[in-house]
C-alpha cells in the first residue's frame, strides 16, 4: 500500500493497484464501491470510470489541495460519488458544502451520503444563485464545479468570487458536448480557459478514456481586482 496524498492511497488487491480513500463511516458505501480491509482500517476503493477526480488522478493529477481540514465548496454534488471521497480525505476537521438542485438526485445524496457523514454540509439550491446559499457560512480552499452547464466556467466564476479563498485552487470539469457540440474540443477547451482571467492556470488533464469528451482545468485564484 501506498499513499498518494494525504488521506488518499493505492493499494494492491487481486494483483492489481486501485486507489482509496479512508472510509469516514467505516460499513458504509457511496456508491456500491468495494470495500477494503488493511491492518483494521476500513479503505473504500475510488473509481474512475465513476468519478472525475479518480479519473484525473490515474491521468497525472499534479496539484492535489484537498487535505485533512480542507475546505471545499463543490458544484453539482449529484448521488455524492466525488463529494464522499472528498469527505473522506478532509476528515473531521474538514468541511465540504455540495450543491445540488436537482431534486431527485439530491435525495440519494441526502439519504446515502450526506446524513451519514458530518463534514458535508448539503445546499439544496441552484449553483447560478450563490448568493442564495444560506448554510455556506465562509470561504473555501477549493472550488470544484461539475455542473455539465454550457455556461459552467461562469457559474464557477461567480462562484469562486463570493466564496474562494484568494490562493485558492478552482477544479473545473469541461464537458466540451454540452458547451459546442460542433466545434473542436481543443478549440472549446481553450475557449473556457480564456474565461479564467482572474485566475492562473496549473494544469489541464484529459479524463479520456474514463470520461470521454471531459477535461479538468486546475487554476488558482488571484482575486477578481486582477481581472484585466
Ligand atoms: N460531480 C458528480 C460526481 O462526480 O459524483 C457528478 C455531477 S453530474 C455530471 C452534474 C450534476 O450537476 C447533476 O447532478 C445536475 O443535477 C447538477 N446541476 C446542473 N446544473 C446545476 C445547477 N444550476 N445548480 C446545481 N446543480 C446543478
Amino acid at each position: 500500500m501506498e499513499e498518494y496524498r494525504q488521506g488518499v492511497f493505492w493499494i494492491k488487491s487481486d494483483g492489481e493497484e486501485w486507489l482509496s480513500t479512508e472510509n469516514m463511516v467505516p460499513g458504509m458505501q457511496a456508491y456500491k464501491e468495494k470495500l477494503l480491509l488493511k491492518k483494521g482500517i476500513e479503505y473504500r476503493l475510488w473509481d474512475p470510470f465513476r468519478s472525475k477526480l479518480a479519473a484525473a488522478i490515474f491521468n497525472g493529477l499534479e496539484i492535489f489541495p484537498f487535505t485533512y481540514g480542507s475546505s471545499v465548496l463543490y458544484l453539482g454534488a449529484s448521488t455524492g460519488t466525488t463529494i464522499s471521497h472528498i469527505s473522506d480525505i478532509a476528515g473531521q476537521k474538514g468541511v465540504v458544502f455540495g450543491v445540488e438542485n436537482a431534486s431527485r438526485v439530491a435525495r440519494d445524496f441526502l439519504e446515502r451520503v450526506a446524513s451519514h457523514r458530518k463534514n458535508i454540509i448539503p445546499v439544496i439550491q441552484d449553483a447560478k444563485l450563490p448568493d442564495c446559499y444560506f448554510a455556506v457560512f465562509r470561504t473555501v480552499d477549493v472550488v470544484y464545479v461539475d455542473v455539465a452547464q454550457p455556461d459552467q466556467t461562469d457559474i464557477a466564476i461567480a462562484n469562486c468570487r463570493m466564496y474562494l479563498k484568494r490562493g485558492g485552487y478552482l477544479f473545473l470539469v469541461v464537458k466540451v458536448r454540452s458547451i459546442n457540440a460542433v466545434k473542436s474540443h481543443r478549440s472549446v477547451i481553450d475557449g473556457e480557459i480564456k474565461k479564467l482571467s482572474e485566475f492562473e492556470v496549473m494544469q489541464e488533464i484529459d479524463l479520456s478514456p474514463y470520461d470521454a469528451d471531459h477535461a479538468l482545468v486546475i487554476s488558482r485564484y488571484l482575486g477578481a481586482s486582477q481581472s484585466s
